[in-house]
């Protein structure tokens, strides 16, 4: 173990450092950022000593947790037999390769080539530019218009910020840019309380049919979602939405986009979202967990008929970057899959430690600060409200119980996330029972002490 100067750091923090997505006035008054130094299995610990519980996987990444000494061989490993090289000069890396065929066959079906790039943000940005190209090159340049949902998170580039629904985001920046359309968000608790499920489901749905007819069924490129929104709060579609919304994508020949940087990789229990709900995308984005977040690579799947598109074109994709398929990178998420298949961890979340985490989440429903709690394989929510039995939120000088209770959280030693008065979880797949049961202690502690 290493020893810093930690009071130095975190002044060094205040001075140079920007962390992301960050208050700079807060941070500062905070005294700096907490400086986290090491990390095993589920736990993080900061730089003074405290063990906290990792309820986020970092950030919606560390599936096969932290520790795993095979991926710091991997990478050494590949650094010193071929630290960088690109695809840019009709050359291609043995883990390049390797990785793609490999994703491929996890997607299956047409879904049969990748592309890669650094993040999540990237890979949108990639989706963004390859479809509108697909269709110039099928003869209709006037299929421009994404179709999104509000509260979608799909990045925080300019064309990732812009198809994600945040409108805290759009506000800053002037987003989105032109030819993206933003619907309801298939969120029952806070938009269809009280509702028949499959009915609201529905509706939701079908608001994507409505806005296809008003844009302009020909001036519709594609339609992109999150199986489960992640950073929108951990919504749950209704049974049937999917089904829908993929029929209606059918119906007006529109490219259905499945965003699993979050959901892809085993966190629903299948290795994607996509088979989780049972419909079938012509694109799909990957990161996070596809390198557990060992290092930055993203992946986004192309179904064979776009490809062929490209191919036919006999032109090239003038897109693309410098880290596209960076080998050491390729190297450790090649090893990461091979680490869950051989761990069988999509398994343990669809069969073991999934529903137990569900069960424990469950038992918080009669906590009068709960209005709902809710989980899909290792992603679960519990909505904080002010009147048990309704959707009502706190409001006035207290202002939103979610970081109040986060705060109480992390303070007792779990690390979760408050959006609005939400609060999400995404532990890696290889906690343990006791520490799932620990997780929902801590939050019951955190809700008693905040009511
Ligand atoms: N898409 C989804 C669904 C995400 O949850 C995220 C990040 O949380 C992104 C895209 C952006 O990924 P990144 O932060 O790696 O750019």
């Amino acid at each position: 173990m290493r020893n810093y100067d930690i009071p130095a750091l975190r002044k060094q923090d205040i001075a140079h450092h920007l962390p992301a997505q960050a208050n700079y006035k807060l941070i500062q008054d905070l005294g700096g950022s907490r400086i986290i130094t090491r990390a095993e299995g589920s736990t993080i610990w900061d730089g003074e000593g405290h063990a906290i519980l990792d309820g986020m996987a970092g950030l919606w990444c560390v599936d096969v947790g932290y520790g795993r000494e095979e991926l710091a061989k991997v990478a050494y490993e590949q650094m010193l037999e071929l630290p960088y090289y690109n695809s840019f000069f009709r050359t291609a890396t043995v883990p390049a390769v390797e990785l793609a065929t490999k994703i491929a066959g996890l997607l299956g079906g047409e879904l049969q080539h990748v592309f890669f790039n650094s993040s999540g943000s990237e890979s949108n940005d990639t989706v963004f530019r390859l479809v509108r190209h697909y269709w110039t090159l099928k003869g209709k340049p006037e299929r421009q218009v994404f179709i999104s949902r509000r509260n979608a998170y799909h990045g925080s580039t300019v064309a990732g910020a812009s198809l994600g629904g945040m409108a805290f985001m759009h506000a800053q920046g002037g987003l989105p840019i032109p030819g993206i359309e933003h619907v309801m968000q298939p969120y029952q608790f806070g938009e269809g309380f009280g509702e028949d499920a499959e009915a609201f489901g529905q509706r939701a749905a079908d608001e994507i049919e409505a806005r296809i007819l008003s844009v302009g069924p020909d001036k519709v490129a594609a339609f992109i979602g999150e199986p489960v929104q992640g950073a929108g709060g951990v919504i749950i579609p209704p049974p049937g939405y999917w089904a829908r919304v993929e029929a209606i994508c059918r119906k007006y020949g529109i490219l259905l986009v499945s965003d699993e940087v979050i959901t892809g990789f085993g966190r629903l229990g299948k290795w994607f979202g996509f088979q989780r709900f049972g419909y079938t995308p012509d694109i799909v984005s990957m990161a996070k967990g596809l390198s557990s977040g060992y290092l930055p690579i993203s992946a986004t799947g192309v179904s064979h008929e776009i490809v062929e598109t490209l191919r036919a074109s006999n032109d090239d994709f003038v897109h693309g970057y410098t880290y596209s398929g960076h080998p050491v990178a390729a190297a450790v998420a090649l090893r990461n899959l091979e680490i869950i298949e051989r761990e069988k961890l999509v398994d343990r979340v669809a069969g073991d430690i999934g529903p137990h985490f569900a069960r424990a989440l469950k038992s918080l429903d009669d906590h009068p600060l709960v209005g709902e709690t809710r989980s899909c394989g290792l992603l679960g929510a519990v909505e904080i409200v002010s009147a048990k039995g309704t959707n009502q939120r706190f409001t006035g000088k207290e202002g939103a119980a979610g970081p109040v209770v986060r705060d109480a959280c992390i303070a007792g030693g779990l690390m979760v996330r408050a959006i609005r008065d939400t609060i999400v979880m995404c532990p890696p797949f290889v906690i343990t029972h006791d520490e799932v049961d620990r997780m929902i202690a801590i939050i019951r502690a955190a809700l008693d002490e905040s009511a």
